[in-house]
């Protein structure tokens, strides 16, 4: 990596993964951002930086869980750190968060966040709350290189990853927002207390979903490593039962994301035939449903008790018939796979091709998948009044550009007429 690496690249291709990831967004200060860290990376930073290793590792540990246990960005708060230490880490070191360019609240209390990157790139991230749980949807990319048909993210034109800074910090600015960080008496603690006693109880924040912009398995080493640090016991603590990736059919990267990380799997299927998956998801061109689904099968860690999700937005006169609902009955329970579907009623948005199936249609649907012995239930949209529904994320700046080429076109139609 260095400072010439592209920060933004044209879209490659309908079905090529973005060709330069990058690691750590640099700094015009020359200070290296803490966010998303590991901490053997903090270790060797610190080392890097002159400490010895003993040194490094101890600190590493207090910094590790200063940083994302209690969810403090100054190293000056850092009681158990010897004082004249702070200064010194606060010349080298920051502790970021993305930048909110705007935050957004539904009338159904789902908030919604458009973030910007250092490079100046938006992308969003989502929270839902239920009666029972809240849910944080979190992106994995800028854009998306795949253009499923129906997704409004898929037609932005530039994507890059996001680096696992980018990625682990927007399930910490949500812990900021939702002000969720262990209280206990913060700057009271010293070095004899024991740190462990403060956890946060009544958690808003139960559960991630990588169903934002992006698709994950296209930055996988990224997203591993951020979900490395988000499920690490020292820190934020979330279960690998807790946090599911959704993938349009990534085939090679699947094997991978169940051993590596080992979080529940969701499969944007959507069709039962090729003909109708070439068209709305054009990964299928690459990867037919026969390869997706025997990887399903072979997914690591899979069983009645984790089933895999399957994702079917519910597209009108497209994909939602009685034959197309028998068809993905027998699709499943052919390959023996520990299924549930999840269907989704389209979320429009302006300019797109298609319509979301009737309510009937889509009960009927649900009844004939649930007679086949698989659960079907209809998800509920959330956030549909300020846009932050499933597959309508796509950021304002792209939107502006784009009203901005309009005005520009009218503009000069109206010179020329
Ligand atoms: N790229 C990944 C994850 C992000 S999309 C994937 O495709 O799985 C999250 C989910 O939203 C996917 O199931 C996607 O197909 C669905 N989706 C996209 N656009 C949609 C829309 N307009 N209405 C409803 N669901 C949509
Ligand atoms: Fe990308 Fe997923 Fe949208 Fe397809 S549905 S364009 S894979 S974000």
């Amino acid at each position: 990596m260095n400072a010439e690496t592209p920060i933004s690249m044209p879209i490659p291709g309908h079905i090529d993964p973005v060709p330069v990831p990058r690691a750590i967004t640099p700094r015009a200060d020359g200070r290296s951002d803490l966010m998303g860290l590991a901490r053997e990376d903090i270790a060797a930073l610190l080392e890097a930086a002159g400490l010895d290793r003993k040194q490094a590792k101890l600190r590493s540990k207090q910094l590790f869980h200063w940083i994302y246990h209690r969810g403090v960005t100054d190293f000056d708060a850092m009681t158990d750190i010897a004082k004249p230490m702070r200064p010194w880490l606060a010349e080298r070191f920051v502790i970021g968060r993305p930048e909110i360019v705007e935050a957004q609240v539904s009338s159904d209390g789902t908030r919604k966040w458009l973030l910007r990157t250092d490079d100046g790139q938006d992308y969003e991230m989502v929270f839902i709350p239920d009666a029972d749980r809240g849910t944080l949807c979190i992106s994995s990319q800028v854009g998306c290189t795949l253009n499923c048909r129906f997704c409004h993210t898929g037609t932005m034109r530039l994507v890059r990853n996001l680096t696992p800074g980018e990625i682990v910090g927007q399930v910490m600015l949500a812990r900021d927002a939702l002000g969720e960080w262990p209280k206990g008496a913060m700057d009271r603690l010293d070095e004899d207390e024991d740190a462990a006693a403060y956890t946060a109880d009544g958690r808003l924040l139960t559960n991630i979903v990588l169903m934002g912009m992006g698709e994950p398995l296209y930055n996988f080493d990224h997203v591993r490593d951020a979900m490395k640090v988000v499920m690490h016991g020292d820190g934020l603590a979330l279960s690998k039962r807790r946090i599911t990736l959704s993938t349009s059919g990534v085939v090679p990267m699947m094997a991978r994301c169940g051993e590596e990380i080992g979080v529940n799997l969701a499969v944007s299927l959507h069709a039962v035939t090729k003909e109708v998956r070439d068209e709305i998801v054009p990964l299928n061109r690459k990867y037919g449903l026969e390869q997706l689904l025997q990887a399903c099968a072979d997914y690591p860690g899979a069983s009645n008790a984790r089933r895999i999700t399957f994702e079917y937005v519910m597209l009108k006169d497209k994909n939602d018939s009685d034959d197309d609902a028998r068809e993905l009955v027998r699709l499943l329970k052919g390959y023996g796979l520990p299924a549930k579907v999840n269907l989704i009623p389209f979320n429009p948005w302006p300019g797109a091709a298609y319509e979301c199936s009737d309510p009937d249609r889509i009960k009927r649907f649900s009844d004939i998948v649930f007679e086949g012995g698989i659960s079907a239930p209809v998800r509920t949209p959330r956030g549909r009044d300020i846009m932050a529904a499933c597959g309508q994320l796509k950021s304002a700046s792209e939107k502006k550009s784009r009203a901005e080429l309009d005005r520009l076109a009218e503009e000069k139609q109206a010179a020329l007429g």
